[in-house]
């Protein structure tokens, strides 16, 4: 099926049902509101001239003008290109011109940055045929002072839509219904640049079946249902936001609700407690934040039944935590890239809860993995660890005009390599050990941070931790702990950490050096830049 196929099923279906809720701007949308805005969009986007194949893009925070643009651009098989909303006029200009953009939907000012207008304007200035439009159907707040013209105007765009909507809806309905019937499962549709933890973010192409198929699975592995509504603080402009969240729940009935533009814990608390929310969406340190907040007790978290922790190591305390303090007690762990679509692995809600905590899970349906051996390719046996790969639909189409990088990400079977480590158990289970790239190697140990980390976890002073590798001149590498203090803790020394981990931890994993930070270096779709904490630390040390 297509984006725009599947949606009039659901609509169908669900027309007075909730779709979407934006509580920064107190709008709602029914499926059949939502379906019909999404028709008059894509109407004012052909009469702007943009076809098939062309690509769109969406530099804003979560405002719900983003899922509008997601499913208009879908509806006319235009590709959405993905802007990360911290991105500035570098990156900006780099992905615009890298996916050759022909128009870019702007946010005007997403405090504290007002700079978006101008941003964008500079950007337009640089880049060939790059037409802007500016959200301006958003609350004072996001708006700034920009004058806006006509043909700049998101509200005339969607406005003109509705108008020709209004005097010839025969006549639109139809024009939309032959593009849709031209539509290929296999199209691209969507360009996501990659987080960037690791280097410079890859433009991943991405299809219909791709995301849509990922999204469906999801959405039917968390059973979701017209009686579902799944608050959403995490990005849009991420996988996580538009599949996990948009696609999973507007492919089964649900509603989407974001809880604010940009995140904010509070504000997802009482998106949950006031909407009577039963899933609810997060990185590990979103849910840190939610469970520190200080008035957490206050919030009735009662209808919450479900959600989805993702997108970086899912500490065992925090997953429990989250499942005996915010009732979530189907609570799922995701694994996957932006170039998987995103998820090839997921928690079932009838895994042991051990399985839930320590895992993410099984393969998805119709996917394959494997773990290799990173150098070969080939299966390593159970239990032993090795560079998880997937095989399947969820595969992206590529690299986006990239077919070197797209070469060595996805071998001549058609495996695509992750660059995560992982243990599959007998029973399919993985345990995720980090990143290959994360690994520590001191005085010839290989060292995984991510199990220093859950060990530190339990320290009682500790809130949230990163390890890292330092260069060393004895050891090659040393490990460095940056950690984030509890509330009522002032200070943590390199002596208490490594009295507390004597005699538990082996020798060479004990961290010789230890930071106390306020917060730790993040890319909007909620991950730790350990690059930034590593270069940090040796600043320190030397
Ligand atoms: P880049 O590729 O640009 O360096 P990135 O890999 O962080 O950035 P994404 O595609 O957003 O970009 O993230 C995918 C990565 O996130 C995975 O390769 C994995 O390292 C990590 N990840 C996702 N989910 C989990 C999880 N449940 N547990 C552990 N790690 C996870
Ligand atoms: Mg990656």
């Amino acid at each position: 099926q297509t984006i725009p196929a599947n949606l009039k099923a659901t609509v169908a279906a669900h027309a007075q049902e909730l779709a979407l809720v934006d509580r920064h701007s107190e709008r709602r949308w029914t499926y059949a509101e939502f379906d019909r805005d999404t028709d008059a969009l894509a109407i004012g986007l052909l009469e702007r001239g943009v076809k098939k194949g062309e690509r769109v893009g969406i530099w804003a925070q979560n405002v719900a003008e983003w899922a509008l643009v997601q499913y208009a651009t879908a509806k006319i098989g235009a590709i959405l290109v993905n802007v990360n909303p911290s991105y500035r006029s570098h990156e900006l200009e780099y992905v615009a011109e890298q996916s050759g953009m022909s128009m870019l939907i702007s946010q005007i000012s997403a405090p504290p940055h007002s700079d978006f207008y101008a941003i964008a304007t500079e950007v337009a200035g640089k880049v060939a045929g790059l037409e802007l439009v500016f959200i301006d159907t958003v609350p004072a707040d996001l708006l700034g002072d920009a004058v806006i013209g006509e043909r700049e105007s998101f509200a005339h765009l969607i406005g003109t839509g509705r108008d020709l909507l209004d005097d010839g809806a025969a006549k639109y309905s139809v024009r939309l219904e032959k593009l849709a019937g031209e539509l290929a499962m296999d199209d691209p549709i969507n360009i996501q640049y990659t987080s960037g933890t690791t280097g410079f973010p890859k433009g991943v192409t991405l299809s219909h079946h791709n995301i849509l198929n990922n999204g469906f699975f999801i959405g039917e592995l968390l059973s979701y249902s017209a009686k579902d509504s799944v608050v959403l603080p995490v990005p849009y402009y991420h996988c996580f936001g538009m599949v996990i969240g948009n696609l999973a729940a507007l492919s089964h009935g649900a509603a989407i609700i974001l809880p604010s533009p940009g995140f904010d814990p509070g504000a997802a608390l009482s998106a949950v407690s006031e909407e009577k929310a039963t899933s609810l969406y997060g990185v590990p340190t979103m849910f840190i934040g939610e469970l520190e907040h200080p008035d957490f007790s206050s919030y009735d978290l009662s209808s919450l039944r479900t959600g989805v922790m993702a997108g970086s190591p899912c500490p065992v305390e925090i997953m429990k935590r989250v499942i005996s303090d915010m009732n979530m007690d189907e609570v799922a762990i995701c694994y996957g890239m932006t170039e998987t679509s995103p998820v090839s692995m997921m928690t079932r809600v009838d895994d042991t809860l051990e399985a839930r905590t320590q895992t993410v899970g099984r393969v998805m349906p119709h996917l394959e993995i494997k773990i290799a051996d990173p150098v070969t390719g080939q299966a390593v046996p159970r239990g032993q660890k090795g560079e998880l790969c997937t095989r399947g639909y969820a595969v992206m189409l590529g690299y986006w005009e990239n077919q070197e990088k797209t070469a060595e990400a996805i071998d001549a079977s058609r495996w695509i390599h992750t660059g995560d480590l992982g243990i599959m158990d007998d029973n399919g289970y993985v345990d995720i050990s980090g990143r290959i790239k994360d690994m520590v190697i001191r005085g010839g140990e290989n060292v995984y941070p991510r199990e220093v980390e859950e060990f530190l976890y339990h320290h009682p002073s500790i809130r949230d931790v990163q390890v890292v590798g330092v260069a060393d001149e004895k050891y090659g590498e040393e490990l460095m702990a940056w950690v984030i203090l509890k509330d009522g803790f002032d200070s943590l020394t390199a002596a208490e950490v490594r009295e507390f981990c004597n005699g538990k931890l082996a020798h060479f994993k004990i961290p010789r050096y230890v930071e106390v930070r306020e917060s730790f270096p993040m890319t909007v779709s909620g991950k730790i830049r350990k690059i930034e904490l590593r270069e940090e630390g040796e600043k320190i040390i030397q």
